[in-house]
C-alpha cells in the first residue's frame, strides 16, 4: 500500500483548516458557529460568548530584531481583541500561552508581559490563565480572546446583501509599508551595524506595524447610532483577501471604488519610493487590524457623520465576483494575494 503524501502549499492555510476539520461535528446546541468566522459563538440562553484564538511565531510573525518585546506583547493582545470586536462583540477576558527558550530572560518576558497588562488596562479585559512551556529556539505567544454578546447583536461575516455599502474604518497598506521599511533597515543595518536605522520620518508607519490598535471605539459608535452592520471582519489578511471572505459567506459579489480607499499620505509615499502601486498596497498589505464592514442602504443616514467611517464601495450579486473601479473608471477583478506562510 502507497501512502500519499500532499504538500501543505498544495492546499493553502484555508484548504488545510477545511480539510482537516471537515468531519468534525458539532455536539452542543450551545455550540451556535464553530470554525470559520473572526470567533465562534457559544450561547447561553440569549447571551452569547465569543471565542478566538491566534498564535504568534518568532520568524513567521515578528522579528525581534525590530520588534520590542513590550510592543509585541501589546501587539499579541491586540489581534485577538480584534476578532471578537469583529463580531461586534466586547473583548472581557484573555488567556497567554508562551513558549520560550533559554535565550530568554526572565527581565525579557517580563518585558511582554508589559505590552500585554498595557493592552489589558487600555482595553479593560482581564488576563485569566495560560500555559509556560520551553521551546528549543523561538518564541511563541498564543492568545486566546473571550468575549461577550447578546445573540441578536453578534455580527457574522454571512449577512451582506447585495447593495449594502461597503465601510472600512482607517486607512489601509500602512502595516505592510511600516513592515517593508523595518525589513530594509534590517538589511543595511546587517551588512552596515555602524549605520544608524533612520525611522523617525516615518512614525505612523512603524507604529501601524509594531503597535497597532484594535477598533472598540466603532463597535461602540455602531451600537450608539443604532446601527447593526449585515457582516463584517477585521483585516488581518488584506482588504482583498478579507472582503473576498465575507463575500463567499454571504453568497454575494462586491465593487469596491478606487478613489474611496483611504490611504495615508506617509504610506502613499514610501509606496511610491518602494516602487509598488499605493492601491496595491491597499488591497494586499495585511495587518491593518482596521474593521471592514457592510451596512443596509437604510442605515445609511444613521452614520453619516460618524468619524472613521469611509465608504469603499459596494456589495453586488456573487456572479460580478469582486471587482475594483479604477480612478479611470476601468473594472478589474481582484485576487486575493493575503499573507501566504506555507
Ligand atoms: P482570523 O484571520 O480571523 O484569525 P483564521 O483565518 O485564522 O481567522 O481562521 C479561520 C477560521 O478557521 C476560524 O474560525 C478559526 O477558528 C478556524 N481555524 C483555524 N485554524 C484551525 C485549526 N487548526 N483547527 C480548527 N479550526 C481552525
Ligand atoms: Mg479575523
Amino acid at each position: 500500500m502507497t501512502t500519499q503524501r500532499t504538500e501543505i502549499s498544495e492546499l493553502g492555510e484555508f484548504g488545510l483548516i477545511d480539510q482537516v476539520t471537515r468531519d468534525m461535528v458539532l455536539h452542543h446546541d450551545e455550540t451556535i458557529l464553530g470554525i470559520g468566522d473572526d470567533a465562534a459563538i457559544i450561547s447561553n440562553d440569549g447571551d452569547a460568548t465569543l471565542v478566538s484564538t491566534d498564535l504568534l511565531l518568532e520568524g513567521i510573525h515578528f522579528d525581534l530584531m525590530y520588534h520590542p518585546l513590550k510592543h509585541l506583547g501589546y501587539k499579541a493582545v491586540i489581534v485577538n481583541l480584534s476578532d471578537i470586536l469583529a463580531m461586534n462583540a466586547i473583548p472581557k477576558q484573555i488567556t497567554v500561552s508562551i513558549a520560550v527558550s533559554n535565550r530568554f530572560s526572565v527581565e525579557s518576558i517580563e518585558e511582554i508581559y508589559k505590552g500585554i497588562k498595557l493592552a489589558c488596562d487600555t482595553y479593560q479585559v482581564d488576563l485569566v490563565g495560560g500555559d509556560t512551556t520551553a521551546s528549543p529556539k523561538g518564541l511563541v505567544i498564543s492568545i486566546t480572546a473571550i468575549g461577550t454578546q447578546k445573540l441578536e447583536k453578534i455580527v457574522k461575516r454571512s449577512g451582506a446583501k447585495p447593495g449594502d455599502y461597503i465601510y472600512v474604518s482607517g486607512d489601509l497598506g500602512a502595516a505592510y509599508l511600516g513592515l517593508q521599511l523595518l525589513e530594509r533597515e534590517k538589511k543595511i543595518y546587517m551588512e552596515h551595524p555602524q549605520l544608524q536605522p533612520q525611522l523617525n520620518e516615518n512614525k505612523y508607519l512603524i507604529e501601524r506595524i509594531l503597535k497597532p490598535e484594535a477598533r472598540k471605539d466603532i463597535i461602540r459608535l455602531l451600537a450608539h447610532a443604532n446601527v447593526l452592520p449585515t457582516a463584517m471582519i477585521d483585516l488581518s489578511d488584506g482588504l482583498s483577501s478579507d472582503l473576498m471572505h465575507i463575500c463567499k459567506q454571504s453568497g454575494t459579489g462586491a465593487l469596491l471604488e478606487e478613489d474611496k480607499v483611504p490611504i495615508n499620505p506617509e504610506a502613499e509615499q514610501m509606496a511610491i519610493e518602494f516602487h509598488l502601486d499605493p492601491i496595491t498596497c491597499a488591497l494586499n498589505g495585511g495587518e491593518d487590524y482596521e474593521l471592514l464592514f457592510c451596512i443596509s442602504p437604510e442605515d445609511r443616514d444613521k452614520i453619516k457623520n460618524l468619524p472613521s467611517f469611509y465608504y469603499i464601495g459596494e456589495m453586488t450579486t456573487a456572479d460580478k465576483g469582486i471587482q475594483l473601479r479604477t480612478v479611470h473608471g476601468n473594472l478589474h477583478e481582484l485576487k486575493a494575494q493575503g499573507w501566504k506562510h506555507f
